[in-house]
């Protein structure tokens, strides 16, 4: 079942808050946060922050401890296994970074589960400090989209991942996120996707103003349950579409031109 990609955004997605705000807040430095982030663009102040932390004698042992103690719901950690343990290949689109990411999915014993992190180069420097750059140079090579931040165009990365699958034309994404950075995203999926935006997020307020322009089936959801009922449930169907596509090619009965059921439509 390879036939699916399934793309999770991080914050907010697969853990309950964001790793940033969190990372900041929990080692006591929100109040410098909130006050530097009118003067520069989010993923920038988050290298300075790292730079504060490590000036104010906080270490990366620190930070990774606070890492380790994120939270998230447990139903989604199931859920992620039971998609890999399926045949899906399953992604990161994030605008975190790796050091945060590849922390908290190492602990919970899921870092296996997917294929490829894409997100903001974190790296620990010589002098043991935490540095986080941008996923794109935007001073050298902006990306132009008006929709997303300078430092990352989740939009550009969901084309990476399409041309990189197109090969295997029946393959289908099923894509996950909850934030203003996620729509970019959202509007590239093709008709065959699907898009869970979590309800009452931004991502979820931005398609709600006219879901025309979005291609990809809409499946809302709310808490972790809910994320693992609804994306096992989609990734059944998916494979229960194809595997009567092969028993008909087998049978040498006649194509089925809807390679979709059509019941599953409605919900458009
Ligand atoms: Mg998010
Ligand atoms: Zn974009």
């Amino acid at each position: 079942m390879a036939e699916i990609v399934v793309v999770f955004d991080f914050d907010k997605t697969i853990v309950d808050c964001d790793s940033d705000n969190w990372v900041v807040d929990e080692l006591g430095f929100n109040e410098l946060f909130n006050r530097l982030l009118p003067t520069m663009p989010w993923n920038t102040l988050m290298d300075k922050m790292m730079m504060e932390l490590h000036s104010h004698g906080k270490t990366i042992e620190d930070i990774v401890q606070v890492l380790q103690r994120i939270p998230i719901h447990p139903r989604i950690i199931h859920a992620i296994k039971a998609a890999h343990a399926l045949g899906c290949d399953l992604r990161i689109v994030s605008d975190a970074n790796t050091f945060f990411i590849e922390t908290i999915l190492k602990h919970l014993k899921i870092k296996e589960c997917f294929s490829e992190i894409n997100t903001n180069p974190g790296y620990i420097n010589g002098e043991e400090r935490l540095r986080i750059l941008p996923y794109h140079d935007f001073n050298n090579s902006p990306h132009g989209c008006t929709l997303c931040p300078p430092n990352m165009c989740k939009g550009e990365i969901i084309e990476k991942i399409q041309d990189s699958i197109s090969s295997g034309e029946k393959k289908r994404v099923i894509y996950l996120g909850d934030g203003s950075g996620d729509y970019c995203p959202s509007l590239r999926l093709k008709d065959k996707d699907f898009v869970m935006p979590r309800k009452n997020f931004p991502v979820w307020e931005l398609i709600c103003k006219d879901p025309l322009l979005i291609k990809a089936e809409i499946h809302e959801w709310s808490d972790g349950e809910e994320l693992e009922r609804i994306s096992l449930q989609l990734i059944n169907k998916i494979s229960l579409g194809e595997s009567a596509q092969n028993i008909s090619a087998d049978c040498k009965l006649e194509t089925i031109r809807e390679p979709f059921p059509q019941v599953l439509l409605a919900h458009r």
